[in-house]
């Protein structure tokens, strides 16, 4: 049995001897107890809770062929479209326990990308890859290891490629290479999780070119290596969490981002899955992208039914859960997240087969989904507000519901309708306030996976105008060419589809 408890995990991260940590300047021995990170690992720990109990069970294990044995799913490599339906499900699960970002995806699209990648490199001749990427997978997943995914650079000025620019670790990159590995030197941005996990897949971040060669490196690092410092990026709300109160700043569960800085890092070769072979890095990145551009139509949709489920506890909270303008509002808000949903579903269901044994997710729905998700969490963030009323942005503190001399009175001008306290109303009104508006549903929705415009690129480039035209030319009586596609949609195949069939 590989799969660890979430004790067992909590274990594993407490003790850091060589990675250093800040939060708000200052160094952080202990993540699984220091107040800023605690909510963050405890959202992280969710991922290995959900293998043991018994509504996601089944959801969260998944059997492994490369070590013949049943493993946790967030380390699985996905063999069926049913497989991608699954984790969308269970991202979707998750967002109910937590009500936050639980950080474990980004290393599992890491994982699934590499299958990917390395496969495609070995049809190319290029075995090494590949081979060590297989023993490093068995590692992750017969220790249950936890993984971040880090993928963002530093980027520097962004209409300068990696070689060009004036700071040469604007991008993480080979400063050298010995006959047992390499050392890398640069920074990976807004790192999701990254203090609570084991283990970096670093992947490289953009399409590059012969120049480049040196940042198109993709490799492996325990979190807890020489070299590395993790500074945590603040969020809304986040010194609540030093007060120590357990009402506004929703201490149980959150998420964190990190800047990761490697200061001439060794990486043993046998961890190194990418070294120069820029001509894969635009097909690398399309593969992750779109993983974690499907994965939002889980977890994104799992946050939508929180805020819906707050809305309608505070609108019974102040009697006005039955009048017309708050029914619209709520199905509006529903019909918003179950789209966020049926899109990651359909990307899904609607899987790619790019190698024996490689499942890619449709390139399209999964772009569409994220797009989906860049702008309906503000819509439904809106509308959450609108029912809630303005105590979203007014409420007094827990500390003067908590003041012997103010109790009384908080208590009395709080209350709504008889039978909900104060208290009933300020802990939902910080849950909406904390889940609605945090870095999670508003920022990660936006930014996270890459930011609108590259969802936008992606599907205009998969969508095949001209095709449409000539359906529109035949359809009005117009001289065609036009011989129908098998397929009912009119798409053109991804960078990786034909990376896979050799064209
Ligand atoms: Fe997972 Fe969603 Fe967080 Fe990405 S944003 S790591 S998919 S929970």
């Amino acid at each position: 049995m590989t799969i660890r408890t979430g004790e067992q995990y909590l274990d594993s991260i407490r003790n850091r001897s060589k990675v250093e940590i800040y939060v708000m300047g200052k160094e952080v021995k202990d993540v699984t107890t220091h107040p800023f990170l605690k909510p963050s690992v405890m959202a992280f720990k969710s991922t290995f809770d959900a293998a043991w109990e018994e509504d996601t069970k089944d959801l969260g294990r998944a059997w492994s062929p490369f070590i013949n044995d049943e493993i946790n799913r967030f380390n699985h490599v996905h063999r069926s479209p049913d497989d991608l339906a699954a984790k969308v499900k269970l991202l979707r699960k998750l967002s109910h326990k937590t009500g936050a970002c639980f950080q474990r995806c980004v290393g599992w699209d890491s994982l699934n990308t590499l299958w990917i990648m390395t496969n495609l490199m070995a049809q190319k001749g290029k075995t090494e890859y590949r081979d060590r990427f297989v023993e490093y997978l068995k590692y992750v997943q017969k220790n249950d290891l936890a993984l971040a995914g880090a993928m963002t650079d530093a980027k520097g000025a962004r209409t300068l490629k990696p070689h060009q620019q004036p700071n040469k670790n604007a991008y993480v990159r080979i400063e050298e290479v010995t006959k047992d590995g390499i050392y890398v030197s640069g920074a990976k941005a807004n790192i999701t999780g990254v203090a609570a996990t084991e283990e970096m897949v670093v992947l490289p971040t953009r399409a590059m070119g012969p120049e480049d060669k040196d940042y198109a490196v993709a490799f492996s690092v325990p979190t807890d290596s020489e070299g590395i410092k993790i500074i945590v990026g603040r969020q809304l709300n986040d010194a609540r969490r030093l007060e120590g109160g357990d009402i506004d700043a929703l201490p149980y569960f959150y998420n964190h981002e990190g800047l990761v800085i490697f200061d001439h890092v060794f990486v043993p070769m046998e961890r190194v899955f990418l070294m120069g072979e820029y001509e894969f890095t635009s097909q690398l990145v399309e593969v992750f992208s779109a993983y974690h551009r499907q994965g939002y139509g889980g977890c994104k949709a799992g946050l939508g039914d929180v805020i819906i489920g707050a809305s309608q506890n505070l609108a019974k909270q102040i009697g006005v859960e039955k009048a017309s303008h708050v029914q619209e509002k709520l199905t509006e808000m529903i019909f918003l997240t179950e789209t966020m949903y049926s899109a990651g579903i359909a990307a899904s269901l609607n899987a790619v087969k790019v190698c024996d044994n490689c499942w890619w997710v449709n390139p399209m729905h999964a772009n569409v989904t994220k797009h989906l998700v860049a702008r309906f969490p503000a819509q439904i963030s809106q509308l959450s507000i609108d029912i809630a009323g303005g105590i979203i942005g007014t409420a007094p503190s827990e500390w003067d519901l908590k003041n012997p001399k103010l109790k009384e009175y908080v208590a009395k001008y709080l209350q709504g309708i008889e039978g909900y306290t104060a208290e009933d109303r300020l802990r939902m009104v910080r849950l909406l306030e904390n889940v609605s508006l945090g870095v999670a549903f508003q920022i990660e929705s936006v930014h996270g996976a890459g930011s609108p415009a590259a969802q936008r690129i992606m599907f205009t480039r998969l969508y095949d105008l001209n095709y449409a035209e000539e359906i529109a030319k035949k359809l009005a009586g117009k001289k065609t060419d036009l011989k129908f596609k098998p397929g009912a949609e009119p798409w053109r195949e991804s960078e990786t589809q034909k990376l896979a069939k050799g064209s």
